[in-house]
Parts: structure tokens; sequence; C-alpha cells
């Protein structure tokens, strides 16, 4: 059939993961927050352990977790339910970039119809924003700052570390969009300071349809986000309706699985990275990396290949490859990728730069040989 190269849309799920939710859709059918008998008390226990295995992965306390659909119902959660603390306390001051994911921007700038500010910060054509920068925009009355871990575009992984530190001595709330780092940059992300974090089981071999929201406790308090949806206690109120025991139960199998085996998946994107840079190499082609590689991740090139237009090169070889000049959230309709466009690279740059992203299940002699087509198609559209 080709080869898959749009992990960071969505990876294929873990087959282990799978069978582990099978097991679960056909014998723990019961309602998790049934406490009159024991099939809900069997689900809970499910849910429970679950939750215990996404919280290890970074190292947090389980009550932290919260359960969602996924990172876009969760960055609407934390983004607006901070809203009503932000009125009442006069803090109506939102700081973000311009490269986050659309259920960061679009959210941010919803607030503004409520009478917010918000400062979104560049990044430079390295694909990184500066920490300094964002770090010289905080103020008194600056409520929460929304900077993404990895973005799902360029793979660049932006300065949270910095951001987090300093922000950890302010009164001010850190959002992470983790969605493309959580199970990937396990030991990194355990050393970030922050009071809110967002992830998708999806990303990490897990199932469609389910994630998590994470709170960070400060002396012993959540930070003060109103639930938008009403109607049940599930999730202590904040994600109310019935918990997917099935879903939930893959997500904690895939993070079980990604605190096992992370650093075996690195080495093997390592090595597809590698074969794909050689291939490239080799093929005569006119070509470069968007973003500064020194904090790039392993699974994915952002890659601009002289004189060929993107999507053509996606047309002619769709057959064989998946792959994406954009987010999936945005390639229904093709617009300039305004994350390209936010670096600063030329409208030629852009409009020839494909997204490739890979991981665990990428064969290395598939991805050889389809690669291999691939560039035989880019050099004849050249
Ligand atoms: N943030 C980032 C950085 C993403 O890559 C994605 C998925 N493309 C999302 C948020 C949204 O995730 P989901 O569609 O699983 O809700």
């Amino acid at each position: 059939m080709g080869i898959y190269l749009d992990y960071n849309a969505s990876t294929p799920i873990d087959e282990r993961v799978l069978k582990f939710m099978v097991d679960v859709y056909r014998n723990n059918y019961g309602n998790s927050d049934s406490r009159t008998h024991e099939y809900g008390n069997e689900a809970k226990r499910i849910v429970e352990e679950s939750r215990v295995k996404v919280a290890s992965v970074l190292k947090i306390e389980k009550d932290e977790v919260f359960f969602t659909s996924g990172a876009t119902e969760s960055n609407n959660i934390v983004i607006q339910g901070l809203r009503e603390y932000g009125e009442k306390h006069g803090k109506k001051h939102i700081i973000s970039t311009n490269i986050e994911h659309k259920t960061v921007l679009e959210n941010v700038k919803n607030l503004v119809k409520y009478g917010f500010e918000v400062d979104l910060v560049s990044p430079d054509e390295t694909g990184r924003v500066s920490s300094e920068k964002i770090i010289s925009l905080v103020r008194d009355d600056t409520l929460l700052v929304c900077v993404m871990h990895v973005n799902n575009e360029t793979g660049i992984i932006q300065p949270v570390k910095e951001i987090g530190d300093y922000l950890s001595k302010r009164n001010v709330f850190f959002h992470i969009d983790a969605t493309q780092s959580f199970g990937k940059l396990i030991d990194e992300l355990q050393n970030i300071k922050y009071d809110t974090l967002v992830m998708s089981a999806h990303k990490i071999y897990g199932p469609q349809g389910i994630g998590a929201l994470i709170m960070r406790k400060k002396h012993y308090r959540f930070p003060p986000i109103k639930n938008l949806m009403f109607g049940g206690q599930q999730e202590r109120g904040i994600r109310p309706g019935t918990v997917p025991v099935a879903l939930v139960a893959g997500l904690g199998k895939a993070c079980e699985l990604a605190t096992l085996e992370y650093k075996k998946r690195q080495k093997h994107n390592l090595e597809c990275k590698k074969t794909i840079l050689r291939l490239l190499d080799e093929s005569g082609l006119v070509y470069g990396i968007n973003g500064n590689q020194e904090y790039c991740v392993d699974s994915t090139l952002s890659l601009f290949l002289k004189g060929i237009s993107s999507e053509a090169l996606m047309l002619a070889t769709k057959h064989f490859c998946g792959m994406s000049n954009g987010s999936a959230c945005n390639s229904q309709s093709y617009k300039l990728s305004y994350v390209l466009e936010a670096m600063g690279l030329p409208k030629h740059v852009i409009q020839s730069t494909i997204r490739i992203s890979w991981g665990q299940s990428t064969d290395i002699s598939e991805l050889e040989i389809s690669f291999k087509s691939l560039l035989q198609i880019a050099l004849e559209l050249a």
C-alpha cells in the first residue's frame, strides 16, 4: 500500500493497545461511575489504573490527570475555563505564539471578545520563539502564557523549560500544548514547570478520541479552571459525561508502552531520519530543511524541495505515500502554512514544503523503497 509518513497527524494504533481495548470492550462494559454493582467497580478500577499510567509518564500525582476527548477539548477547557478567574481578578492579558495549533490560537483570540488582550510572539527563521521575548511581555495583569512544546509542522522544540522556570516565580498560569511531545520527550517534560498540559492518545499509538488535561496543584490547590460543560460529576466536574472506559484503557496502555519503550523509539526514529536525509543527498534534488535541526525532534522533517510544488508532489504520490504540507486540521483547504509564514520563510519555500513524520511502525526498508520513488517523482516534477 506504500508508506504512511503522517504520524504527527495520527499514529497507527499499537496492536498491544488494541488488544487491551478489545478485552475491555468485551468484558468491562460497566459504567465507571456506577456504584451499585461490580461491573461499575471493575470499570472504575480500569479507569483509575490508566490514570496512574498517564501520571507516571509525567511523574505527577494521579489526581492531576483529567480524561477528556483529547488535546482540542483540553485546550478549550484551560483557556476558556480561566476566563472567569481573569475577569474577577483584573487579569486579562494573555501571551502565546503565532505558531500554536489552531486549538490554542483560536481559543485565545476568542477571549478578545471578552476584553482580553492577547500578545502573540513570532519565532525567527529557526522555528523557535524566544523565551526572553515572551518573558519580557509578562505584566502584572498577565493571566496566562500558552506555548507548545513541539511544533506539529516543523518538529521544533520550544523553550518551555526556560519559560516555566521564570513563570513559576510569578503569579501567571503556564499552559503547555504537549500533544507532539508527550510520551516522546519523557525526561524533558518531567523537568518542566507548568500549571496545565494537554495530550492526545492518538499521537502515541493509542486510540483517537481520548486524551488528558493535566492540572498541577500548587499549595494543594488546582488552577481555578471552571468547567465548560454541565450535567455530570465525572472527572470531578471538569469533563462531565460517561467516561469511555475502553478508550481510557487504551490511553493508559499507550502510556505504559511509551514509558517502557521511548528510548528504543527515539533510536529508531533517528535511524529513519538518517535514511531520509541520505536518500535526499543521493537524489540530486536541491532541498532544505525548515527550522534549526539542533532543536528538532527525530520524527519530523519540514522539507523544502526547490522548484517543486508540494501540492503537485502530494497529488502525484498520493497512491503510495501519506504525507502533508501543513497540519491535518488545515490541510483540507489549501492555504499557505501560517507556521512557516510566521517563521518569515518566502512564499516559494512554503509552497515547496512537505511535512513528513514517522514512528515506531515505520519499516526502514519500506521507507527506502517508497521514499526513493517519491524522490524520483519529485525529480520528474522539477
Ligand atoms: N495541538 C497540537 C500541537 C496538535 O498537533 C494537535 C493535533 N494535530 C492538537 C493540538 C489537537 O489534537 P486533537 O485533534 O487530538 O484534539
